[in-house]
């Protein structure tokens, strides 16, 4: 079968001893821990037209094999979850693509068709942030391309956006949880250095959280939603405002003029920091 990876990526996703699609995986029976490059590549922004590749480290010695993952529960202890996320924050986009797309940290990765790594433009200087794939994004491998996805498009089209000139859409979570049940703590916990690394590389100017998991995950905060609506937060010194999520206003489209509040919150927000906008429609 002929991978779908470059080599280049081929050879990353091997390194973190990830399988490789189209090939035999690396490694049968050795650990699935991804192993730590020495030295991290310089990371260049998906802005940046051609992006470095990440240079080959030494051959690692291998561990020996983790024990059994419990569902629900933590999947690798401090140390090795923290060399984890180093690797993560020294991906290139695309390497980090690949890593997502195999991706078994949870056990979201045994039930879902296509892990969803994102929509629209990765230049875009808007980045909105959902909670997880519905069954039609798990089907099709995009960012909210369902009936909330549909929503979305119209209140980005309200404000003078669009998902592929403007906006890069991506999620907490990568992987569709069973018949659409809430995302678990450690599942978010697994998830997020993919997150914190695509906001990295996209460097949007304003951030637009959508719904309770979007702004708890990126603030690292447990206050309700209600309480943070209306108020401008930062991750980093990036403003992130926050609104309901597009399915809870399908259900209570009585909310939609509160939603409109804050997605003209968002704008004035964003022409603050300088951001040139077309008028809202
Ligand atoms: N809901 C989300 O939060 N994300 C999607 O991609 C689709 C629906």
């Amino acid at each position: 079968m002929i991978s779908p990876f470059t080599e280049e990526q081929q050879r990353f996703l091997r390194l973190l001893e990830l399988p490789v699609p189209g090939r035999p995986a690396a490694g049968e029976g050795a650990s699935s821990q991804p192993a730590l490059p020495q030295a991290a590549a310089a990371v260049p922004s998906p802005r940046q037209e051609s992006a470095p590749a990440v240079s080959a480290p030494p051959p690692t010695p291998r561990k020996p094999a983790p024990p059994p993952m419990v569902p629900d529960a933590p999947v690798r202890d401090a140390a090795a979850q923290g060399q984890r996320e180093i690797v993560i924050a020294g991906l290139a986009w695309a390497d980090l693509a690949a890593m997502v797309s195999v991706c078994q940290a949870c056990p979201l990765g045994a039930t879902r068709q296509h892990a969803v790594f994102g929509a629209g433009n990765p230049q875009g200087r808007w980045l909105f942030v959902g909670e997880a794939p519905g069954a039609e994004e798990d089907r099709r491998g995009e960012a909210f391309v369902g009936r909330a996805g549909q929503l979305l498009d119209a209140m980005l089209k309200a404000m003078g956006l669009e998902r592929g000139r403007d906006v890069y859409i991506a999620n907490v979570l990568k992987c569709r949880p069973p018949n659409n049940r809430d995302p678990l703590g450690p599942e978010v916990q697994e998830c997020l250095p993919y997150l914190h690394r695509q906001i990295a590389l996209l460097r949007p100017q304003i951030i637009v959280a959508l719904g309770r998991f979007a702004t708890q995950g990126l603030l690292q905060v447990d206050t309700p939603l209600s309480k943070l609506r209306g108020t401008v937060q930062h991750y980093g010194d990036i403003p992130v405002v926050i609104t309901y999520h597009p399915a809870y206003l399908l259900r209570n489209p009585i909310d939609k003029r509160r939603v409109w509040e804050d997605l003209k919150k968002a704008r004035q927000v964003f022409q603050e920091a300088g951001g040139a906008l077309p008028e809202a429609r």
